[in-house]
C-alpha cells in the first residue's frame, strides 16, 4: 500500500489492523535499524562521531538529516549501510506476519525496489491539495516543506497508472471502515484465485 504524504495510509492501514491484518511500516522500519543497542547506530556513531547520538543515547535525527542535506557523499554512505538492514528488516516482518495476507505499508513503494516485495498494489489516493491540507492539519508544517516532500514523491497520475487498485480517501472518514472492508473482500477473493 503506498500513497503520498498525507494521503491517509497510516488510517487506511489502522482500518485494515481492525480487520486483522498485519500491517508493516516501511517508516518505523527506518527508525527500528537504528535504535539504540542495534549494530547500525554504533556504526553511526564511529562514523560521524558521538556527537550524532542523543544525550539518552538515540540517534539525533535532525542533526543527521542536517548532514547528509548538504553533503551527498555521506547520504550514500549512510544509504548504503542502513538499506540492507531495512530491507532485511521489512522481509522478517512480513515473514513472521500471520495473517492471510499482509499489508507493507510505504510511501515510496514505487520510487524503491520495495515493490519487488509484494503481489499487488493499492494506492491511497487523494487531489494533491487535500494531501496538503490534511498533512499541514496533522504535522503543523507549513505548506512549502509538504510541498518539498511531495515534489521528491513519484507524481500522483503515474502512481495511479501503476497501481493496481486505488482507494479513494477523499471521501469522508466514516465511510472509510465500510469502503475498506470491500478491499479486503476483493483481497481475499485474490489470494483464493492465485493459490
Ligand atoms: P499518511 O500516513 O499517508 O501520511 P495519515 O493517515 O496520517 O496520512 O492522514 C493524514 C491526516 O488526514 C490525518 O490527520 C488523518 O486523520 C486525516 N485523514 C485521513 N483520512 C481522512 C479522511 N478520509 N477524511 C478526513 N481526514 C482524513
Amino acid at each position: 500500500m503506498t500513497g503520498g504524504i498525507g494521503s491517509g495510509k497510516s488510517t487506511v492501514a489502522e482500518a485494515f489492523r481492525q480487520l486483522g491484518i498485519v500491517t508493516v511500516d516501511t517508516d518505523q522500519a527506518s527508525r527500528k535499524v537504528v535504535e539504540p543497542g542495534m549494530p547500525a547506530l554504533t556504526e553511526i556513531s564511529a562514523h560521524f562521531g558521538a556527537d550524532i547520538l542523543q544525550a539518552d543515547g538515540n540517534l539525533d535525527r535532525a542533526a543527521l538529516r542536517q548532514i547528509i542535506f548538504s553533503d551527498p557523499q555521506q547520504k550514500q554512505w549512510l544509504e548504503s549501510l542502513l538499506h540492507p538492514l531495512i530491507r532485511k528488516w521489512i522481509a522478517q516482518q512480513l515473514g513472521a506476519a500471520q495473517s492471510p495476507y499482509v499489508i507493507l505499508e510505504s510511501p515510496l513503494l514505487f520510487e524503491t525496489d520495495q515493490v519487488q516485495l509484494v503481489d499487488t498494489t493499492v494506492l491511497v489516493d487523494v487531489p494533491v491539495e487535500l494531501q496538503i491540507k490534511r498533512a499541514c492539519a496533522r504535522d503543523n508544517n507549513p505548506v512549502e516543506q509538504i510541498q518539498s516532500i511531495i515534489d521528491a514523491q513519484l507524481p500522483r497520475d503515474i502512481k495511479r497508472a501503476r497501481a493496481d487498485r486505488i482507494l479513494d480517501n477523499s471521501l469522508p472518514l466514516e465511510t472509510l471502515s465500510e469502503r475498506v472492508a470491500t478491499l479486503h473482500r476483493e483481497l481475499l477473493k485474490l489470494i483464493h484465485s492465485t493459490n
